[in-house]
């Protein structure tokens, strides 16, 4: 199957290039909502993805020891379970597999177009549809757009004087170049988040020095054995022993990790652990005083890495914390005037994730832009529609990342959330339909609300904009996310356009006025 993105004039040859549905990115969102389309008997649509092959985040991702922190009975799709009796947490290749094998084995191939960057959506509103532009020109028309690109896919690189001068190779961990062979060499990781802890102990196995720079010090809790023991695989053996297992993990992990992001006693039993996990992995006082953070656990994202405090211990691994001055031809200096030799620099250094759909540019109703909308930081209801943006859906919006579970699982209530908005705008006979302001307006009262609750607002990390507001998790647990988004269903959150040149919406099909969202979480 040739998935090219220069194929699709070819298809529709003689005949409107115009799908019911178009989705944008083949990770796991994109792949499970053309999988959510498929089944609910939609076909004609098409996912355009911009790089050259399915799985997103886990295609990007190749750095030596790239692996979830989620088990992968809980990191998968409910309609693909993962059924491994030896492997709690595989690497990036297997989940990477897994994604391609979903991709395949639900006949989504024919549908997918790959090394096809979307530049813009626009609404016409003159014909009530979407059109579609892809970077090489090419035209699509469509009644829907889904917008699948998820939050951690453009990497954020700081630029430093004299970077210029360095003459040893520099890659960000989300486009490592494997051309470049680090054993023997004196290597600078800047960073310490997730990618830096997963990345250091495979580094260090060869390198002949690594220098860590870190900026802020993040908690770690110490990661379960990546396989399973005897016990656990004989469980899984029990009839219904797998699903009993994802189970477990949903419901552990919204009760006992999603607490930890609210301000109070919630988090101290997780706080504790980690102290004492801090203690008992690092015997340098100094060292583990280095590494203490100074804002509440949650702050930012939790590292999950059994290995990362050890490496941090070993002779020929350094712990940087003066912050970094300059590049120069040799290495870094930091502000203190040291410097510090390295042959090659790996940014660590995180993603751009609170510029939801940049580089595209988004229009509405009116010509009105997206990024006008959000230059104060992204907002969209549940995560997953805009006021001004009729027949436009996302997954992975703003404010839905969950901190402390699953995301696959979060997505698979977006998609069923975004079918059911579907099959009411059949059911009204609608040919547009689109969130009300009302329901945005309530929504983000509460949102703002439920934020001030957690630990966020102060720490600066990828959750916040640089407007200061939080835009990308969410502020409560799984299941109060469900629970409101089969409270708020279309029907009295919505409005719909019965006839398509209908722009103004004036002919509203919403029933009845979005109910009051205040005091929903718990
Ligand atoms: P990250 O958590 O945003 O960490 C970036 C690190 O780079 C931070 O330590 C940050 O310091 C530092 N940094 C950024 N700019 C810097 C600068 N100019 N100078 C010095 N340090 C700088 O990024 P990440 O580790 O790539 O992880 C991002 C997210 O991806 C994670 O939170 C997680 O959700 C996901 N992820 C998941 C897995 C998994 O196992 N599922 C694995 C990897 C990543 P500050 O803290 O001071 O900003």
């Amino acid at each position: 199957m040739d998935a090219r993105c220069s194929r699709i004039p070819d298809e529709r040859r003689g005949s409107a290039v115009h799908y019911t549905a178009i989705v944008v990115g083949a990770g796991f969102g994109g792949i499970g909502m053309g999988v959510a389309l498929k089944r609910a008997g939609i076909d004609d649509f098409l996912i355009l993805e911009k790089e050259n092959g399915v799985g997103g985040v886990w295609r990007d991702n190749i750095y030596p020891g790239c692996n979830c922190d989620v088990p992968s009975h809980l990191y998968s799709f409910s309609f693909a379970p993962y059924r491994d009796r030896r492997i709690r947490y595989p690497g990036q290749e297997q989940i990477l597999n897994y994604l391609s094998g979903v991709a395949a084995d639900e006949g989504l191939l024919p549908h997918l177009r790959v090394g096809c960057p979307v530049s813009a959506a626009t609404y016409l509103e003159d014909q009530g549809y979407w059109e579609v532009i892809t970077a090489a020109g090419l035209r699509l028309m469509a009644d829907v757009v889904i917008f699948a690109v998820g939050q951690l896919h453009r990497p954020q690189l700081p630029e430093f004087p004299g970077e210029a001068d360095f003459v040893g190779p520099t890659f960000h961990t989300a486009r490592w170049d494997d051309r470049h062979d680090l054993r023997g060499l004196e290597v600078a990781v800047i960073g310490t988040g997730s990618s830096a802890a997963q990345i250091l102990p495979t580094l260090a196995a060869t390198a002949a020095r690594v220098r860590v720079f870190q900026r802020t010090a993040h908690w770690v809790l110490p990661k379960p054995r990546k396989d399973f023991g005897h016990l656990a695989r004989a469980v899984l053996a029990l009839p219904g022993g797998h699903h009993l297992y994802r189970q477990a993990l949903h419901y552990g992990a919204d009760t006992v990790l999603a607490p930890v992001m609210w301000r109070g006693w919630s988090a101290r039993p997780v706080e504790w652990l980690a102290r004492w996990y801090l203690r008992h992995a690092i015997s340098d006082p100094a060292l583990r005083a280095a590494v203490t953070p100074d804002y509440p656990i949650g702050g930012k994202r939790i590292v999950l890495d059994s290995e990362y405090y050890p490496t941090l211990a070993y002779p020929h691994v350094e712990l940087v914390t003066a912050p970094i001055a300059k590049m120069t031809k040799e290495g870094l200096e930091t502000t203190d005037g040291a410097q510090h030799r390295a042959d090659a620099v790996v940014y660590a250094t995180g993603f751009k994730a609170p510029e939801f759909l940049v580089p595209m540019r988004v229009r509405g109703r009116r010509g009105v832009e997206l990024a006008a909308r959000w230059s104060e930081g992204a907002s969209a209801f549940l995560g997953i529609a805009i006021p001004g943006f009729p027949n436009l859906f996302l997954l992975a919006g703003p404010n839905s990342f969950n901190s402390a579970g699953s995301n696959p699982a979060m997505k698979e209530l977006q998609m069923q959330y975004i079918l059911e908005c579907l099959r009411w705008r059949d059911r009204v006979g609608a040919a547009a339909i689109e969130v009300t302001e009302a329901a945005m307006e309530n929504y983000q009262q509460w949102l703002e609300q439920a934020i001030a609750t957690t630990v966020w607002p102060p720490a600066s990390s990828w959750y916040r904009h640089r407007s200061g507001r939080v835009t990308n998790p969410w502020p409560a647990s799984a299941r109060t996310y469900r629970r409101m988004l089969d409270s708020y269903g279309p029907e009295s959150c919505f409005r719909a356009a019965s006839r398509r040149r209908d722009i103004d919406m004036t002919e509203a099909a919403a029933s009845s006025p979005p109910r009051y969202l205040l005091n929903d979480a718990g």
